[in-house]
C-alpha cells in the first residue's frame, strides 16, 4: 500500500500530470452547465468539494444532454445509452445522477401504448412521415400542410386548440400527413395515439365481455392527443357507434382533448354513413349527434392532388 500511495504521490507531482490536471479543471470550470450549478449553489459548494469531486464534474461534462448530440436514441452518445446525467448535492459531495434523456421517454411511452392497444396498425411509412419528406405538389396539399404544420409548431399542452378533420380520396396523404404532425410533437415530447378506426372498432367487438375492453377505451379516451385515422371506413353497429365513437368524442369535448380525423368522406358523406348501420337501421339524430362533436372538436381541412399509393 505504502508503495502504491509514494508511486502516485510521485506522479501527481510530475509536471505533465499536473499539467493535464489544471487543463482537465479549467474546462470543466469554464463549461456553462456547471458554472450553473456551481452558482445555483454557491453557499454550499467549496473549493474542496470541487477538488475532491472533480472527475465526477468531468463526467457529466462528457456526456450529451437534452439528445444534443444524438440522432436518435438507437446512436446515443452516452455512456448508458438512453441516460442523461444530472448534479446534485448530497450533504457535503457532488453527485451525478442519470435520467432518461427526452428521446427514451417518447420511446417508452410509445411503447407502452403500443403493448395496450394493439390495434393501432399504422402502417410504419406513416410513423416515420415529416414534414421535410412531405411533397407539396399540388395546391391541395398546401392549405392543409400549412394548418397541420400551424398546429404542431404552436401548440402547446396546457391549450385546448381544435384538431384538423383530413378529408379526400384515397391515397392522397391523409394518414401520411397525421404521421407527420405526430412525429413533430414527438420532438417536443407530446405523444400522440395513432388509431386506425375499422381495426380499432373490430378489436373493441371481439373484447366484448372482457375486462381489456375498458382499459383500451380509456386509453383511447385519455391520450394527449389522438387521431382517428380512416372514419368512415368502418362496418358501423349502433354499438361501435354510439358506445364506442359516441363516447370517446363526448369525453374529448368535454376535457378540450385535441382530436383528429381522417376520412373519405366529407362531413356531409360522413353523417350518411353514419345514419345507416349494417343492419340497415336508419338512425340520423344519433349520428347527428356525433357529427355534432366531430365538428366541435376538429376543423374540416380538405385534402387533394394525385394518388400516391404506387400499388
Ligand atoms: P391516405 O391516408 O390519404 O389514403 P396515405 O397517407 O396512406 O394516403 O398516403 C399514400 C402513400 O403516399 C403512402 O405510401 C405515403 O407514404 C405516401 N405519401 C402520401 N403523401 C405524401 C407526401 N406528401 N409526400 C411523400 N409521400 C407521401
Ligand atoms: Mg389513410
Amino acid at each position: 500500500m505504502e508503495r502504491i500511495n509514494k508511486t502516485l504521490g510521485r506522479l501527481s507531482k510530475s509536471p505533465d500530470f499536473r499539467q493535464r490536471y489544471d487543463h482537465l479543471k479549467s474546462e470543466v470550470l469554464t463549461n456553462p452547465d456547471i458554472q450553473a450549478f456551481l452558482l445555483a449553489n454557491q453557499d454550499r459548494i467549496t473549493d474542496s468539494m470541487i477538488e475532491k469531486n472533480l472527475m465526477k464534474l468531468y463526467e457529466y461534462m462528457s456526456q450529451t444532454k437534452n439528445c444534443k448530440d444524438c440522432p436518435n436514441l438507437g446512436h446515443c452518445v452516452n455512456m448508458m445509452q438512453g441516460y442523461e446525467p444530472t448534479l446534485v448535492l448530497e450533504r457535503d459531495t457532488i453527485g451525478i445522477h442519470y435520467r432518461p434523456c427526452p428521446s427514451k421517454i417518447i420511446h417508452d411511452e410509445r411503447r407502452k401504448t403500443e403493448k395496450l392497444i394493439k390495434s393501432i396498425y399504422v402502417p410504419r411509412e406513416i410513423l416515420q412521415a415529416s414534414f421535410a419528406d412531405f411533397s407539396l405538389d399540388s395546391p391541395g396539399r398546401i392549405h392543409a400542410f400549412e394548418y397541420a404544420e400551424q398546429f404542431a409548431s404552436t401548440f402547446d399542452p396546457g391549450s385546448a386548440m381544435k384538431g384538423l378533420f383530413l378529408y379526400g380520396s384515397f391515397g392522397v396523404g391523409k394518414s401520411y400527413l397525421l404521421g407527420a404532425i405526430a412525429n413533430q410533437l414527438a420532438e417536443k415530447e407530446i405523444s400522440s395515439l395513432i388509431v386506425y378506426v375499422p381495426e380499432f372498432l373490430r378489436e373493441m367487438k371481439q373484447s366484448l365481455g372482457d375486462q381489456t375492453l375498458n382499459e383500451k377505451l380509456e386509453t383511447v379516451k385519455n391520450a394527449r392527443i389522438l387521431m382517428l385515422d380512416d372514419i368512415g371506413a368502418e362496418a358501423m353497429s349502433s354499438w361501435t357507434r354510439d358506445e364506442i365513437l359516441g363516447s370517446i368524442l363526448q369525453f374529448r369535448m368535454h376535457e378540450q382533448l385535441p382530436t383528429f380525423f381522417t376520412s373519405n368522406f366529407d362531413f356531409k358523406g360522413l353523417e350518411h354513413h353514419l345514419t345507416y348501420t349494417q343492419r340497415g337501421e336508419e338512425e340520423k339524430m344519433k349520428a347527428a349527434r356525433i357529427m355534432e362533436r366531430i365538428k366541435y372538436l376538429s376543423i374540416p381541412v380538405r385534402l387533394d392532388g394525385p394518388n400516391r399509393r404506387h400499388n
